[in-house]
Protein backbone atom coordinates (compact mmCIF):
# COMPACT_ATOMS: atom_id res chain seq x y z
CA UNK A 1 0.00 0.00 0.00
CA UNK A 2 1.10 3.74 -0.88
CA UNK A 3 1.48 5.53 1.74
CA UNK A 4 0.63 8.47 -0.22
CA UNK A 5 -1.43 8.98 -2.87
CA UNK A 6 -1.31 11.85 -5.67
CA UNK A 7 -4.44 14.50 -4.14
CA UNK A 8 -5.31 15.03 -8.14
CA UNK A 9 -8.89 16.22 -7.29
CA UNK A 10 -8.00 18.57 -5.07
CA UNK A 11 -4.90 20.13 -6.80
CA UNK A 12 -7.19 20.15 -10.22
CA UNK A 13 -9.83 21.79 -8.06
CA UNK A 14 -7.33 24.83 -6.30
CA UNK A 15 -5.96 25.15 -10.61
CA UNK A 16 -9.04 25.74 -11.77
CA UNK A 17 -10.68 27.72 -9.19
CA UNK A 18 -8.30 29.99 -7.55
CA UNK A 19 -5.41 30.06 -10.05
CA UNK A 20 -7.62 29.85 -13.11
CA UNK A 21 -5.58 27.87 -15.49
CA UNK A 22 -8.31 28.30 -17.96
CA UNK A 23 -8.16 31.70 -18.19
CA UNK A 24 -4.05 31.32 -18.11
CA UNK A 25 -4.60 28.88 -21.27
CA UNK A 26 -6.29 31.56 -22.81
CA UNK A 27 -3.44 33.98 -22.70
CA UNK A 28 -0.82 33.70 -26.13
CA UNK A 29 2.47 32.75 -23.96
CA UNK A 30 0.38 29.39 -23.17
CA UNK A 31 -1.75 28.54 -25.80
CA UNK A 32 -0.89 25.33 -26.12
CA UNK A 33 -1.62 24.30 -22.88
CA UNK A 34 -4.94 23.75 -22.68
CA UNK A 35 -6.67 22.97 -19.09
CA UNK A 36 -7.19 18.96 -20.34
CA UNK A 37 -4.00 18.29 -21.18
CA UNK A 38 -2.50 19.93 -17.64
CA UNK A 39 -4.68 17.86 -15.84
CA UNK A 40 -3.24 14.89 -17.96
CA UNK A 41 0.25 15.95 -17.58
CA UNK A 42 -0.82 15.88 -14.01
CA UNK A 43 -2.07 12.50 -13.56
CA UNK A 44 0.60 11.40 -15.68
CA UNK A 45 3.40 13.04 -13.01
CA UNK A 46 1.31 11.48 -10.41
CA UNK A 47 1.60 8.11 -11.55
CA UNK A 48 5.62 8.47 -12.09
CA UNK A 49 5.65 9.82 -8.87
CA UNK A 50 3.94 7.56 -6.88
CA UNK A 51 5.84 4.10 -8.05
CA UNK A 52 9.64 5.69 -8.79
CA UNK A 53 9.84 8.45 -6.72
CA UNK A 54 7.46 7.97 -3.25
CA UNK A 55 9.11 3.95 -2.69
CA UNK A 56 12.14 5.59 -2.38
CA UNK A 57 11.42 8.08 0.60
CA UNK A 58 12.03 5.59 3.50
CA UNK A 59 15.25 4.62 1.76
CA UNK A 60 16.59 8.01 1.84
CA UNK A 61 15.93 8.72 5.44
CA UNK A 62 17.40 5.41 6.85
CA UNK A 63 20.53 5.33 4.07
CA UNK A 64 21.51 9.19 3.86
CA UNK A 65 23.64 10.40 1.21
CA UNK A 66 26.96 9.40 2.17
CA UNK A 67 30.07 10.76 1.54
CA UNK A 68 33.33 8.43 0.36
CA UNK A 69 36.99 9.26 1.44
CA UNK A 70 37.90 10.65 -1.89
CA UNK A 71 35.22 13.93 -1.52
CA UNK A 72 32.51 11.98 -3.69
CA UNK A 73 29.20 11.86 -2.56
CA UNK A 74 26.54 8.50 -2.94
CA UNK A 75 22.98 8.97 -3.35
CA UNK A 76 20.95 6.88 -1.41
CA UNK A 77 19.87 3.24 -2.95
CA UNK A 78 17.28 3.96 -6.10
CA UNK A 79 18.15 8.08 -6.31
CA UNK A 80 20.49 7.96 -9.18
CA UNK A 81 18.32 5.89 -11.34
CA UNK A 82 15.11 7.37 -10.25
CA UNK A 83 16.56 10.79 -11.03
CA UNK A 84 17.35 9.65 -14.39
CA UNK A 85 13.86 8.61 -15.37
CA UNK A 86 13.00 11.74 -13.87
CA UNK A 87 15.65 13.26 -16.64
CA UNK A 88 13.95 10.70 -19.30
CA UNK A 89 10.84 12.36 -18.68
CA UNK A 90 11.13 16.32 -19.19
CA UNK A 91 9.83 16.83 -16.05
CA UNK A 92 12.73 19.06 -14.89
CA UNK A 93 11.65 21.12 -17.85
CA UNK A 94 7.93 22.28 -17.22
CA UNK A 95 7.73 25.85 -16.93
CA UNK A 96 11.27 26.88 -18.86
CA UNK A 97 10.81 28.36 -22.68
CA UNK A 98 10.35 25.71 -25.10
CA UNK A 99 13.38 27.84 -27.09
CA UNK A 100 15.50 26.13 -24.50
CA UNK A 101 13.97 22.86 -24.36
CA UNK A 102 11.49 23.00 -22.02
CA UNK A 103 7.80 22.86 -21.99
CA UNK A 104 6.40 25.98 -21.75
CA UNK A 105 3.39 25.76 -19.39
CA UNK A 106 2.58 28.07 -16.93
CA UNK A 107 4.43 28.04 -13.39
CA UNK A 108 1.09 27.42 -11.75
CA UNK A 109 1.33 24.00 -13.43
CA UNK A 110 5.21 23.38 -12.34
CA UNK A 111 4.04 24.11 -8.58
CA UNK A 112 1.43 20.92 -9.01
CA UNK A 113 4.34 18.76 -10.23
CA UNK A 114 6.60 19.41 -7.43
CA UNK A 115 4.20 19.18 -4.88
CA UNK A 116 3.48 15.72 -5.63
CA UNK A 117 7.29 15.25 -6.00
CA UNK A 118 8.03 17.14 -1.86
CA UNK A 119 5.58 14.62 -1.09
CA UNK A 120 6.46 11.54 -2.25
CA UNK A 121 9.70 12.59 -1.23
CA UNK A 122 10.87 15.66 -0.23
CA UNK A 123 14.89 14.92 0.01
CA UNK A 124 14.81 13.75 -3.74
CA UNK A 125 12.42 16.77 -4.84
CA UNK A 126 15.03 19.49 -3.57
CA UNK A 127 17.41 18.50 -5.92
CA UNK A 128 15.42 19.45 -8.98
CA UNK A 129 13.67 22.65 -7.22
CA UNK A 130 17.82 24.06 -6.57
CA UNK A 131 18.17 23.14 -10.22
CA UNK A 132 15.42 25.44 -11.19
CA UNK A 133 16.46 28.35 -9.07
CA UNK A 134 19.65 28.28 -10.98
CA UNK A 135 17.89 28.26 -14.58
CA UNK A 136 15.49 31.37 -13.11
CA UNK A 137 19.05 33.03 -12.43
CA UNK A 138 20.03 32.24 -16.14
CA UNK A 139 17.45 32.90 -18.21
CA UNK A 140 16.99 36.51 -16.45
CA UNK A 141 20.49 37.51 -16.13
CA UNK A 142 23.00 35.48 -17.96
CA UNK A 143 24.37 36.76 -21.31
CA UNK A 144 23.60 34.86 -24.63
CA UNK A 145 26.44 32.22 -24.20
CA UNK A 146 25.79 31.38 -21.08
CA UNK A 147 22.26 30.45 -21.68
CA UNK A 148 23.25 28.59 -24.71
CA UNK A 149 25.92 26.37 -22.90
CA UNK A 150 23.87 25.81 -19.66
CA UNK A 151 20.06 26.25 -20.22
CA UNK A 152 19.38 23.30 -22.41
CA UNK A 153 21.40 20.33 -20.34
CA UNK A 154 19.81 22.14 -16.91
CA UNK A 155 16.57 22.33 -18.57
CA UNK A 156 16.58 18.81 -19.44
CA UNK A 157 18.09 17.78 -15.75
CA UNK A 158 20.94 16.49 -16.83
CA UNK A 159 22.96 19.16 -15.16
CA UNK A 160 21.77 19.79 -11.87
CA UNK A 161 22.30 23.18 -10.22
CA UNK A 162 23.22 24.75 -6.64
CA UNK A 163 22.74 28.04 -4.36
CA UNK A 164 26.11 28.58 -2.69
CA UNK A 165 25.05 31.59 -0.19
CA UNK A 166 25.56 30.54 2.83
CA UNK A 167 29.39 30.80 4.89
CA UNK A 168 29.46 29.90 8.52
CA UNK A 169 29.55 34.03 9.59
CA UNK A 170 26.97 34.77 6.48
CA UNK A 171 23.38 32.96 7.28
CA UNK A 172 20.69 34.83 7.51
CA UNK A 173 23.07 38.44 7.11
CA UNK A 174 24.27 37.78 3.49
CA UNK A 175 26.07 41.31 3.91
CA UNK A 176 28.62 38.97 6.06
CA UNK A 177 29.71 36.76 2.87
CA UNK A 178 33.64 36.86 2.55
CA UNK A 179 34.41 34.14 -0.27
CA UNK A 180 36.74 36.50 -3.09
CA UNK A 181 36.50 36.39 -6.43
CA UNK A 182 39.97 37.74 -8.92
CA UNK A 183 39.60 37.85 -12.19
CA UNK A 184 42.15 35.65 -14.38
CA UNK A 185 42.66 37.97 -17.36
CA UNK A 186 40.72 35.89 -19.90
CA UNK A 187 37.38 37.15 -18.84
CA UNK A 188 36.91 34.66 -16.00
CA UNK A 189 37.85 34.22 -12.71
CA UNK A 190 38.84 32.31 -9.54
CA UNK A 191 36.78 31.86 -7.03
CA UNK A 192 37.74 31.18 -3.01
CA UNK A 193 35.91 30.39 0.04
CA UNK A 194 33.81 27.84 1.71
CA UNK A 195 30.06 27.53 1.95
CA UNK A 196 28.44 25.41 4.28
CA UNK A 197 24.83 24.08 4.00
CA UNK A 198 24.96 23.33 0.41
CA UNK A 199 22.08 21.60 -0.75
CA UNK A 200 23.12 18.79 -3.65
CA UNK A 201 26.69 20.44 -3.53
CA UNK A 202 27.86 17.35 -4.59
CA UNK A 203 26.09 13.91 -5.93
CA UNK A 204 26.04 11.12 -8.08
CA UNK A 205 22.83 11.60 -9.82
CA UNK A 206 24.03 14.37 -12.94
CA UNK A 207 27.28 14.62 -14.62
CA UNK A 208 27.80 18.00 -13.92
CA UNK A 209 26.67 20.30 -11.30
CA UNK A 210 26.54 24.18 -12.14
CA UNK A 211 27.34 25.81 -8.62
CA UNK A 212 25.87 29.33 -8.63
CA UNK A 213 28.36 31.27 -5.68
CA UNK A 214 27.95 34.56 -3.93
CA UNK A 215 31.50 35.65 -3.83
CA UNK A 216 33.23 39.70 -3.46
CA UNK A 217 35.63 40.88 -6.30
CA UNK A 218 38.65 42.93 -5.09
CA UNK A 219 37.77 46.38 -3.44
CA UNK A 220 33.80 45.65 -3.43
CA UNK A 221 31.68 48.18 -1.81
CA UNK A 222 31.02 46.37 2.20
CA UNK A 223 27.77 44.66 2.59
CA UNK A 224 25.27 43.29 0.41
CA UNK A 225 26.31 46.02 -2.50
CA UNK A 226 29.55 44.09 -2.82
CA UNK A 227 28.60 40.95 -3.61
CA UNK A 228 28.29 38.85 -6.86
CA UNK A 229 27.25 36.19 -8.31
CA UNK A 230 29.29 33.71 -10.31
CA UNK A 231 28.46 29.76 -12.38
CA UNK A 232 31.09 27.53 -11.11
CA UNK A 233 30.68 24.24 -12.91
CA UNK A 234 31.85 21.24 -10.76
CA UNK A 235 33.43 19.58 -14.35
CA UNK A 236 34.95 22.76 -17.01
CA UNK A 237 34.09 22.49 -20.31
CA UNK A 238 35.67 22.46 -23.19
CA UNK A 239 36.03 24.79 -26.02
CA UNK A 240 33.16 22.54 -27.79
CA UNK A 241 31.28 22.29 -24.92
CA UNK A 242 31.95 18.55 -23.90
CA UNK A 243 33.05 17.78 -20.37
CA UNK A 244 36.64 18.73 -19.58
CA UNK A 245 38.15 18.60 -16.35
CA UNK A 246 37.32 18.26 -12.81
CA UNK A 247 37.03 22.13 -11.40
CA UNK A 248 39.00 22.98 -8.05
CA UNK A 249 35.55 22.96 -6.46
CA UNK A 250 35.32 19.73 -3.68
CA UNK A 251 33.11 18.71 -0.88
CA UNK A 252 34.41 18.66 2.56
CA UNK A 253 31.93 16.95 4.69
CA UNK A 254 28.08 16.67 5.05
CA UNK A 255 25.93 17.02 7.53
CA UNK A 256 24.06 14.79 9.91
CA UNK A 257 20.60 16.06 10.37
CA UNK A 258 17.20 15.61 11.94
CA UNK A 259 15.61 15.11 8.71
CA UNK A 260 15.73 15.54 4.50
CA UNK A 261 18.80 13.18 4.67
CA UNK A 262 18.23 11.95 1.79
CA UNK A 263 19.62 15.08 0.36
CA UNK A 264 23.38 15.91 0.70
CA UNK A 265 23.49 18.91 3.02
CA UNK A 266 27.62 19.63 2.05
CA UNK A 267 30.26 21.81 2.54
CA UNK A 268 31.88 22.90 -0.56
CA UNK A 269 35.76 24.15 -0.55
CA UNK A 270 36.17 26.41 -3.33
CA UNK A 271 39.98 26.81 -4.13
CA UNK A 272 41.10 28.68 -6.61
CA UNK A 273 38.12 27.55 -8.97
CA UNK A 274 37.69 28.94 -12.41
CA UNK A 275 34.50 30.44 -12.92
CA UNK A 276 32.24 33.06 -14.56
CA UNK A 277 30.94 35.99 -13.12
CA UNK A 278 26.69 36.22 -13.56
CA UNK A 279 26.14 39.64 -15.19
CA UNK A 280 27.55 42.99 -13.64
CA UNK A 281 30.05 42.88 -10.19
CA UNK A 282 28.53 43.76 -6.87
CA UNK A 283 24.50 43.17 -8.27
CA UNK A 284 24.73 39.58 -7.31
CA UNK A 285 22.03 39.93 -4.08
CA UNK A 286 19.93 42.44 -6.98
CA UNK A 287 19.86 39.74 -9.58
CA UNK A 288 19.21 36.70 -6.42
CA UNK A 289 15.93 39.11 -5.53
CA UNK A 290 14.58 38.28 -8.98
CA UNK A 291 14.76 34.76 -8.34
CA UNK A 292 13.76 34.64 -4.64
CA UNK A 293 10.22 34.82 -5.14
CA UNK A 294 9.64 31.58 -7.28
CA UNK A 295 12.43 29.56 -4.51
CA UNK A 296 10.74 31.17 -1.95
CA UNK A 297 7.32 29.85 -3.07
CA UNK A 298 8.84 26.55 -3.71
CA UNK A 299 9.38 26.21 -0.22
CA UNK A 300 6.28 27.21 1.37
CA UNK A 301 5.03 24.83 -1.07
CA UNK A 302 7.50 22.04 0.84
CA UNK A 303 5.41 22.85 4.10
CA UNK A 304 2.03 21.85 1.89
CA UNK A 305 3.24 18.82 0.38
CA UNK A 306 4.66 17.17 3.58
CA UNK A 307 1.18 18.41 5.35
CA UNK A 308 -0.58 16.14 2.64
CA UNK A 309 1.18 13.53 2.94
CA UNK A 310 1.17 13.38 7.05
CA UNK A 311 -2.72 13.96 6.71
CA UNK A 312 -3.07 10.89 4.52
CA UNK A 313 -1.29 9.11 6.78
CA UNK A 314 -3.42 10.05 9.85
CA UNK A 315 -6.90 9.43 8.36
CA UNK A 316 -6.00 6.34 7.29
CA UNK A 317 -4.47 5.72 10.45
CA UNK A 318 -7.63 7.06 12.11
CA UNK A 319 -10.01 5.07 9.99
CA UNK A 320 -8.34 1.40 11.24
CA UNK A 321 -7.63 2.01 14.91
CA UNK A 322 -10.16 0.60 17.32
CA UNK A 323 -9.94 2.21 20.39
CA UNK A 324 -12.60 3.19 23.17
CA UNK A 325 -15.66 4.03 22.70
CA UNK A 326 -18.11 6.10 20.43
CA UNK A 327 -20.03 8.97 21.92
CA UNK A 328 -23.49 7.53 21.46
CA UNK A 329 -23.00 3.63 22.21
CA UNK A 330 -25.45 2.14 24.16
CA UNK A 331 -23.75 -0.92 24.50
CA UNK A 332 -20.10 -1.22 24.53
CA UNK A 333 -18.97 -1.95 20.73
CA UNK A 334 -15.48 -0.41 20.00
CA UNK A 335 -15.07 2.31 17.81
CA UNK A 336 -12.48 3.53 15.10
CA UNK A 337 -10.36 6.96 16.33
CA UNK A 338 -11.96 8.29 13.75
CA UNK A 339 -15.12 9.07 15.64
CA UNK A 340 -13.93 10.73 18.41
CA UNK A 341 -14.73 14.39 18.11
CA UNK A 342 -11.18 15.45 19.22
CA UNK A 343 -9.66 13.19 16.63
CA UNK A 344 -12.04 14.72 13.95
CA UNK A 345 -11.21 17.93 15.35
CA UNK A 346 -7.00 17.07 14.51
CA UNK A 347 -7.73 15.71 11.28
CA UNK A 348 -10.11 18.51 10.06
CA UNK A 349 -7.31 21.06 11.14
CA UNK A 350 -5.13 19.50 9.13
CA UNK A 351 -7.16 19.23 6.05
CA UNK A 352 -8.47 23.07 6.38
CA UNK A 353 -4.80 24.32 6.58
CA UNK A 354 -3.61 22.04 3.61
CA UNK A 355 -6.24 23.48 1.82
CA UNK A 356 -6.05 27.14 2.49
CA UNK A 357 -2.43 27.32 2.02
CA UNK A 358 -2.36 24.89 -1.02
CA UNK A 359 -4.67 28.05 -2.63
CA UNK A 360 -2.36 30.87 -1.62
CA UNK A 361 0.38 28.93 -3.01
CA UNK A 362 -1.32 28.52 -6.29
CA UNK A 363 -2.79 31.54 -6.18
CA UNK A 364 0.74 33.14 -6.21
CA UNK A 365 2.46 31.00 -8.77
CA UNK A 366 -0.49 31.79 -10.81
CA UNK A 367 0.01 35.90 -10.59
CA UNK A 368 3.46 34.84 -11.35
CA UNK A 369 2.51 33.37 -14.49
CA UNK A 370 0.41 36.86 -14.95
CA UNK A 371 2.72 39.16 -13.90
CA UNK A 372 5.00 38.27 -16.48
CA UNK A 373 2.46 37.06 -19.63
CA UNK A 374 -0.66 38.96 -19.34
CA UNK A 375 -1.38 41.43 -22.12
CA UNK A 376 -2.20 44.56 -20.28
CA UNK A 377 0.50 46.31 -18.16
CA UNK A 378 -1.80 47.37 -15.53
CA UNK A 379 -2.60 43.65 -14.84
CA UNK A 380 0.95 42.48 -14.84
CA UNK A 381 2.20 45.28 -12.93
CA UNK A 382 -0.80 44.50 -9.93
CA UNK A 383 0.11 41.29 -10.10
CA UNK A 384 4.07 41.45 -10.09
CA UNK A 385 3.07 43.90 -6.52
CA UNK A 386 0.73 40.81 -5.10
CA UNK A 387 4.10 38.71 -5.85
CA UNK A 388 6.02 40.80 -3.87
CA UNK A 389 3.05 41.42 -1.07
CA UNK A 390 2.33 37.81 -0.48
CA UNK A 391 5.30 35.86 -1.24
CA UNK A 392 6.39 36.28 2.69
CA UNK A 393 3.51 35.13 3.55
CA UNK A 394 3.40 32.38 1.61
CA UNK A 395 7.34 31.15 2.67
CA UNK A 396 6.63 31.57 5.72
CA UNK A 397 2.94 30.85 6.48
CA UNK A 398 2.79 27.19 4.55
CA UNK A 399 6.35 25.79 6.60
CA UNK A 400 5.29 26.96 9.86
CA UNK A 401 1.66 24.91 9.06
CA UNK A 402 3.43 22.20 7.43
CA UNK A 403 5.47 21.02 11.06
CA UNK A 404 1.95 22.34 12.90
CA UNK A 405 0.46 19.80 10.46
CA UNK A 406 2.80 16.82 10.50
CA UNK A 407 2.52 17.33 14.63
CA UNK A 408 -1.23 16.49 14.92
CA UNK A 409 -0.71 13.67 12.07
CA UNK A 410 1.50 12.04 14.28
CA UNK A 411 -0.29 12.98 17.74
CA UNK A 412 -3.04 10.89 15.76
CA UNK A 413 -1.02 8.17 15.65
CA UNK A 414 -0.27 7.81 19.62
CA UNK A 415 2.30 6.29 20.76
CA UNK A 416 3.00 4.80 17.34
CA UNK A 417 3.26 8.22 15.68
CA UNK A 418 6.79 8.65 17.50
CA UNK A 419 7.79 5.40 16.50
CA UNK A 420 9.82 5.18 12.96
CA UNK A 421 7.81 2.36 11.80
CA UNK A 422 5.02 4.36 10.85
CA UNK A 423 6.77 7.03 8.60
CA UNK A 424 4.93 9.58 10.09
CA UNK A 425 8.18 10.42 12.68
CA UNK A 426 10.09 10.75 9.31
CA UNK A 427 7.79 13.39 7.64
CA UNK A 428 7.56 15.24 11.43
CA UNK A 429 11.63 15.31 11.15
CA UNK A 430 11.80 16.25 6.85
CA UNK A 431 8.82 19.47 7.48
CA UNK A 432 11.24 21.16 10.00
CA UNK A 433 13.83 22.91 7.83
CA UNK A 434 10.58 24.75 5.52
CA UNK A 435 10.90 27.81 8.21
CA UNK A 436 14.60 27.54 8.58
CA UNK A 437 15.79 27.66 4.83
CA UNK A 438 15.54 30.17 2.11
CA UNK A 439 15.30 32.88 4.43
CA UNK A 440 14.12 31.84 8.16
CA UNK A 441 10.86 32.70 8.98
CA UNK A 442 11.71 35.35 11.35
CA UNK A 443 13.02 37.33 7.94
CA UNK A 444 10.03 36.30 6.00
CA UNK A 445 7.97 38.46 8.60
CA UNK A 446 10.36 41.48 9.04
CA UNK A 447 10.61 41.39 4.84
CA UNK A 448 6.32 41.56 5.15
CA UNK A 449 6.54 45.01 7.75
CA UNK A 450 9.77 46.78 6.89
CA UNK A 451 9.34 46.22 2.45
CA UNK A 452 5.86 44.57 1.57
CA UNK A 453 3.48 46.43 3.92
CA UNK A 454 4.93 49.83 3.24
CA UNK A 455 5.18 49.39 -0.40
CA UNK A 456 3.34 52.22 -2.17
CA UNK A 457 2.76 53.89 1.08
CA UNK A 458 0.41 50.79 1.73
CA UNK A 459 -1.47 51.37 -1.62
CA UNK A 460 -0.91 47.48 -2.06
CA UNK A 461 -1.55 46.09 0.91
CA UNK A 462 -4.83 48.66 0.78
CA UNK A 463 -5.98 47.63 -2.86
CA UNK A 464 -5.29 43.75 -1.91
CA UNK A 465 -7.56 43.99 1.48
CA UNK A 466 -10.04 45.55 -0.63
CA UNK A 467 -10.13 42.74 -2.57
CA UNK A 468 -11.45 40.48 -0.11
CA UNK A 469 -13.86 43.03 1.14
CA UNK A 470 -15.63 42.46 -2.47
CA UNK A 471 -16.11 38.87 -1.88
CA UNK A 472 -18.65 39.54 0.63
CA UNK A 473 -21.45 40.36 -1.31
CA UNK A 474 -20.96 37.02 -3.07
CA UNK A 475 -20.79 35.45 -0.18
CA UNK A 476 -24.39 37.64 1.14
CA UNK A 477 -25.59 35.86 -2.04
CA UNK A 478 -24.53 32.36 -1.09
CA UNK A 479 -27.29 31.02 1.12
CA UNK A 480 -27.37 30.11 4.65
CA UNK A 481 -24.52 27.78 4.72
CA UNK A 482 -22.09 31.28 3.54
CA UNK A 483 -23.24 33.35 7.19
CA UNK A 484 -20.91 31.59 9.08
CA UNK A 485 -17.78 32.28 6.68
CA UNK A 486 -19.39 35.71 5.90
CA UNK A 487 -19.46 36.59 9.37
CA UNK A 488 -16.00 35.65 10.48
CA UNK A 489 -14.03 36.88 7.32
CA UNK A 490 -15.60 40.01 7.86
CA UNK A 491 -14.47 40.31 11.51
CA UNK A 492 -11.46 39.09 10.73
CA UNK A 493 -10.65 41.50 7.82
CA UNK A 494 -11.39 44.26 10.06
CA UNK A 495 -8.88 42.42 12.63
CA UNK A 496 -6.16 42.69 9.79
CA UNK A 497 -6.88 46.24 8.60
CA UNK A 498 -5.96 47.75 11.88
CA UNK A 499 -2.74 45.89 12.54
CA UNK A 500 -1.78 46.84 9.02
CA UNK A 501 -2.38 50.78 10.21
CA UNK A 502 -0.36 49.57 13.10
CA UNK A 503 2.42 48.29 10.60
CA UNK A 504 2.34 51.41 8.39
CA UNK A 505 2.65 53.93 11.38
CA UNK A 506 4.64 52.24 14.50
CA UNK A 507 8.62 52.91 14.89
CA UNK A 508 10.82 50.17 13.71
CA UNK A 509 11.40 48.04 16.63
CA UNK A 510 7.62 48.08 17.23
CA UNK A 511 7.24 46.73 14.27
CA UNK A 512 9.85 44.45 14.41
CA UNK A 513 8.85 42.75 17.44
CA UNK A 514 5.35 42.17 15.92
CA UNK A 515 6.50 41.36 12.32
CA UNK A 516 6.19 37.24 13.01
CA UNK A 517 2.63 37.22 14.81
CA UNK A 518 1.79 39.92 12.09
CA UNK A 519 2.95 37.40 9.05
CA UNK A 520 0.60 34.80 10.66
CA UNK A 521 -2.20 36.90 10.76
CA UNK A 522 -2.22 37.87 7.31
CA UNK A 523 -1.92 34.17 6.69
CA UNK A 524 -4.69 33.08 8.43
CA UNK A 525 -7.03 35.94 6.69
CA UNK A 526 -5.81 35.39 3.16
CA UNK A 527 -6.22 31.63 4.07
CA UNK A 528 -9.73 32.69 5.17
CA UNK A 529 -10.57 34.55 2.18
CA UNK A 530 -9.31 31.50 0.01
CA UNK A 531 -11.34 28.72 1.55
CA UNK A 532 -14.65 31.46 1.12
CA UNK A 533 -13.67 31.33 -2.49
CA UNK A 534 -13.55 27.55 -2.57
CA UNK A 535 -16.52 27.49 -0.79
CA UNK A 536 -18.69 29.97 -3.38
CA UNK A 537 -17.05 27.42 -6.25
CA UNK A 538 -17.83 24.82 -4.42
CA UNK A 539 -22.10 25.41 -3.66
CA UNK A 540 -21.70 26.38 -7.56
CA UNK A 541 -21.02 22.50 -8.37
CA UNK A 542 -24.03 21.49 -6.22
CA UNK A 543 -25.90 23.81 -7.96
CA UNK A 544 -24.92 22.38 -11.49
CA UNK A 545 -23.91 18.97 -12.02
CA UNK A 546 -23.40 15.85 -9.79
CA UNK A 547 -21.15 15.94 -6.97
CA UNK A 548 -18.42 13.44 -7.59
CA UNK A 549 -17.32 11.51 -5.09
CA UNK A 550 -18.88 14.07 -2.55
CA UNK A 551 -16.04 16.71 -3.03
CA UNK A 552 -18.17 19.84 -3.18
CA UNK A 553 -19.93 19.06 0.32
CA UNK A 554 -16.66 18.03 1.55
CA UNK A 555 -15.43 21.24 0.74
CA UNK A 556 -17.72 22.97 2.58
CA UNK A 557 -17.41 21.44 5.58
CA UNK A 558 -13.62 22.20 5.66
CA UNK A 559 -14.47 25.80 4.44
CA UNK A 560 -16.45 26.36 7.09
CA UNK A 561 -14.34 24.45 9.91
CA UNK A 562 -11.36 27.16 8.64
CA UNK A 563 -13.71 30.43 9.12
CA UNK A 564 -15.42 29.04 12.22
CA UNK A 565 -12.51 27.80 13.90
CA UNK A 566 -9.22 28.71 13.17
CA UNK A 567 -10.00 32.38 11.21
CA UNK A 568 -10.54 33.64 14.75
CA UNK A 569 -7.59 32.99 15.65
CA UNK A 570 -6.81 36.26 13.91
CA UNK A 571 -8.30 37.93 16.56
CA UNK A 572 -6.14 36.78 19.32
CA UNK A 573 -2.70 37.56 17.33
CA UNK A 574 -3.67 41.46 17.31
CA UNK A 575 -2.27 42.16 20.94
CA UNK A 576 0.55 40.68 20.19
CA UNK A 577 1.17 42.31 17.04
CA UNK A 578 0.94 45.75 18.13
CA UNK A 579 2.00 45.96 21.78
CA UNK A 580 5.41 47.32 20.91
CA UNK A 581 8.93 45.92 21.73
CA UNK A 582 9.17 47.67 25.14
CA UNK A 583 8.99 44.50 27.35
CA UNK A 584 10.85 42.34 24.94
CA UNK A 585 13.98 44.94 24.91
CA UNK A 586 13.42 44.84 28.86
CA UNK A 587 13.91 40.99 28.67
CA UNK A 588 17.53 40.36 30.30
CA UNK A 589 18.59 36.76 28.56
CA UNK A 590 20.12 34.79 31.75
C1 LIG B 1 19.25 21.31 5.40
C2 LIG B 1 19.72 22.67 4.99
C3 LIG B 1 19.86 22.97 3.65
C4 LIG B 1 20.34 24.22 3.24
N1 LIG B 1 20.56 24.46 1.92
C5 LIG B 1 21.20 25.60 1.56
C6 LIG B 1 21.65 25.79 0.22
O1 LIG B 1 21.42 24.96 -0.66
N2 LIG B 1 22.34 26.91 -0.09
C7 LIG B 1 22.62 27.87 0.86
O2 LIG B 1 23.27 28.85 0.52
N3 LIG B 1 22.20 27.73 2.13
C8 LIG B 1 21.51 26.62 2.50
N4 LIG B 1 21.11 26.45 3.82
C9 LIG B 1 21.38 27.50 4.79
C10 LIG B 1 20.14 28.22 5.27
O3 LIG B 1 19.61 29.01 4.24
C11 LIG B 1 20.52 29.01 6.53
O4 LIG B 1 20.70 28.08 7.55
C12 LIG B 1 19.50 30.06 6.90
O5 LIG B 1 19.51 31.10 5.96
C13 LIG B 1 19.73 30.64 8.29
O6 LIG B 1 21.04 31.07 8.46
P1 LIG B 1 21.85 30.59 9.76
O7 LIG B 1 21.78 29.12 9.83
O8 LIG B 1 23.19 31.21 9.72
O9 LIG B 1 21.04 31.16 10.97
P2 LIG B 1 21.18 32.63 11.60
O10 LIG B 1 21.16 33.64 10.52
O11 LIG B 1 22.30 32.63 12.55
O12 LIG B 1 19.80 32.74 12.40
C14 LIG B 1 19.60 32.17 13.71
C15 LIG B 1 18.28 32.70 14.26
O13 LIG B 1 18.35 34.13 14.42
C16 LIG B 1 17.33 34.78 13.69
N5 LIG B 1 17.86 36.02 13.09
C17 LIG B 1 19.02 36.19 12.42
N6 LIG B 1 19.14 37.47 12.02
C18 LIG B 1 18.04 38.12 12.44
C19 LIG B 1 17.57 39.46 12.34
N7 LIG B 1 18.25 40.40 11.69
N8 LIG B 1 16.40 39.78 12.92
C20 LIG B 1 15.67 38.83 13.55
N9 LIG B 1 16.05 37.55 13.67
C21 LIG B 1 17.22 37.20 13.13
C22 LIG B 1 16.90 33.79 12.61
O14 LIG B 1 15.55 34.01 12.20
C23 LIG B 1 17.09 32.46 13.33
O15 LIG B 1 15.96 32.13 14.07
C24 LIG B 1 20.61 25.21 4.23
C25 LIG B 1 20.42 24.92 5.59
C26 LIG B 1 20.01 23.66 5.97
C27 LIG B 1 19.88 23.37 7.44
Amino acid sequence: VNAYVPPLADIAFVLHEIAEVGALGSMSAFEHADPEMIDGILEEAGRFILNVIEPLNRVGDRQHSRRNEDGTVTSPDGFSDAYAQWVAGGWGGVPFPVSYGGGGFPWVVAIALQEMAASANLAFSQCPVLTQGAIDMLLSHGDDRQRETYLPRMITGEWTGTMDLTESQAGSDLGAVRSSAIPTGDGRWRITGQKIFISYGEHDMADNILHLVLARVPNAPPGTRGISCFIVPKILLNEDGSLGVQNQVHCRSIEDKLGLRGSPTCVMDFDDAIGEIVGEANKGMQYMFTMINSARLSVGLQGVAVGEASYQRAVTYAMQREQGRPIDAIINPTSTIVDHPDVRRMLLTQKAYIEAARSLIYFVAASIDLAEHHPDEPVRISRAELVELLTPVAKAWSTDLGVEIASLALQVHGGMGFIEETGIAQLYRDARIGPIYEGTNGIQGIDLVTRKVPMRGGEVVAGFLAGIDEMDDKLALGGPQMNSIRERLGEELSTLRSATRFMLDAELADKLAGASPYLRMFGIVTGGWLMARQALAASNRLKGASDQNGFASAKLVTARFYCEQLLPQAGGLLRAVTTGADNLLAFVPT
